[in-house]
């Protein structure tokens, strides 16, 4: 490629960012980085009425958590700002107008009720949703059914307008899509979409075609429910005579529900019990909290990771992939036309993977904010990172940390005795009281030496170390689960041991 590559992702800040839009920024990035290119974050929020107060941090956030960094955006300005729409609102107009000039869009008088009436005359079985469209627009209100006076007395009355794309008739409209190759469109099914609205400001077609072309993008990625948008937009990009500046398309595929057909939504993670959202979404009219990926206690690199492999394959049998990785590996050859069932299952298979590769260092900072907001006093570092390292093949999340090592932190408030009574017998009470003597005398504290003593002491006593192991458990964590208890006992040290020992033994 010749050109300099320049992608964007063009969220709307309407509230939560579904993973399929992190993952249209995801492909949009991977691709500009792979071709040495700029990626840019430009705010879509035009509709006033759809934009919703913190969004906009929200998603800058998200993608500042996954690694995805704009090289503009708007809070990283470059060379051509502003990157929120409603920032660029005068800059639209003049676009609208050149259309009305050039023939190719009018101005449209009608009100709303006269809209509805059109809609309910035409409104058949056949026809349920009728459009604004060639079949129709000569019975309608706008500079082409009203002479050229009565037009020109409508403005100067300021009479409220809006001014609508004139579809063509009769064409076929096609253009090459890098995922699915050409698409061709008849131009007849598609209506006058709105460019610029009453309030002066554009509509979404007109503003992502202007700001696409103002910004020298070359790739275009958006989700696949944009296709039927794509002919206003090819349309809007010969008729303004930028044609030859026109970005190529990738209409990503849906990520789908994992039971059944249709777009993975936000309900379907209620239903099923994970999130769908990057990171928790806190909505500020409804108060509510939809949880996400991040709290849950995915890792930012499992996250893009198991993202890139919804709907593009690698061609090896690797799955894990760092984000140079990904860069490096990345091409639009390997993306899917067809929607990639999401499975959460295999989500947290990446986590666990992710989890397991991380150093016990940079997984105990991690951790360490996670088990202190739950309570637990963290005053040695050191401890803290030998806890992960023993614990962390059993984490899959990073909020498993907290079950998966409290007892090494405190003692267990309940004990599972019934785990213990019914095979319980005196001997093994004397067993343990005899041992606290001997744990008291060690003057080593380290696991190989807790453990000998523990089996020279079994076998001198006859008693299978097998059976004597689970009651130990049960009173150094008070439940079955947990590592090596002689590691645990080594971990949290002499004093505790033998407390939580003649705790246990005191009730048995
Ligand atoms: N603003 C649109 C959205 O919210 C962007 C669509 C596009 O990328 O063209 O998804």
């Amino acid at each position: 490629m010749n050109q300099e590559v320049r992608t964007r992702f063009a969220p709307s800040p309407t509230g939560g960012l579904h993973l399929g839009g992190v993952r249209t920024a995801l492909f949009s990035y991977l691709f500009a980085k792979k071709h040495k290119g700029s990626f840019v974050l430009r705010v879509e929020d035009t509709d006033q009425n759809r934009y919703v107060e913190g969004a906009e941090q929200y998603i800058i956030d998200c993608l500042a958590w996954c690694g995805i960094s704009p090289d503009e955006g708007p809070h990283k300005p470059g060379e051509y700002a502003p990157y929120r729409q409603s920032e660029r609102k005068l800059m639209y107009k003049q676009y609208a107008l050149q259309l009305v000039e050039s023939g190719h869009a009018y101005y449209a008088f009608d009100t709303s009720e006269e809209l509805e009436k059109m809609r309910e005359e035409l409104k058949s079985e056949k026809n349920p949703s009728p459009q604004y469209d060639a079949s129709h627009r000569m019975h309608m209100k706008n500079s082409l059914s009203l002479l050229k006076e009565e037009t020109d007395k409508l403005l100067q009355e300021n009479t409220p307008y809006v001014i609508r794309i004139k579809m063509p008739q009769n064409e076929i409209i096609s253009f090459n899509d890098m995922i699915r190759g050409e698409i061709k469109n008849e131009a007849d099914l598609v209506d006058d979409k709105v460019l610029l609205k009453a309030d002066g400001m554009p509509t979404y077609h007109l503003a992502v075609v202007v700001d696409d072309y103002l910004m020298k993008i070359t790739h275009a990625f958006r989700g696949e429910e944009w296709l039927p948008s794509a002919p206003v937009h090819i349309k809007l990009w010969e008729y303004l005579g930028w044609k030859e500046s026109m970005p190529q398309w990738a209409h990503l595929p849906l990520i789908l529900k994992p039971d059944g057909n249709g777009k993975l939504s936000k309900r379907d993670g209620d239903r099923l019990g994970f999130p769908v959202f990057a990171m928790d979404w806190h909505d500020p009219k409804t108060g509510d909290t939809t949880k996400g990926f991040k709290e849950l206690g995915f890792l930012p690199e499992a996250f893009i990771n198991l993202l890139a492999l919804l709907g593009w394959h690698s061609g090896e049998e690797k799955e894990l992939f760092t984000k140079e990785e990904l860069i490096a590996a990345f091409s639009m050859e390997r993306v899917h036309k067809g929607g990639a069932k999401f499975d959460f299952d295999k989500a947290k298979w990446f986590n666990h993977e992710w989890i397991k590769k991380l150093s016990d260092e940079d997984c105990a900072a991690l951790v360490k904010p996670i088990l202190t907001t739950k309570g637990l006093k963290i005053e040695d570092d050191s401890f803290l990172i030998k806890a992960v390292h023993l614990v962390k093949e059993r984490c899959v999340l990073l909020n498993d940390f907290y079950e998966q090592s409290i007892y090494l932190f405190e003692s267990p408030f309940t004990f599972d005795l019934e785990a213990i009574q019914a095979k319980w017998t005196d001997e093994k009470k004397l067993f343990f009281i005899d041992w606290i003597n001997i744990l008291e005398s060690l003057s080593v504290w380290q696991f190989s030496d807790i453990e000998t003593s523990f089996k020279n002491l079994a076998t001198e006593k006859n008693i299978k170390p097998g059976e004597l192991q689970l009651p130990f458990r049960i009173m150094l964590v008070g439940a079955k689960h947990g590592i090596g208890v002689f590691h645990i006992a080594d971990m949290i040290g002499k004093e505790d041991t033998v407390n939580r020992m003649k705790k246990v033994l005191g009730m048995l």
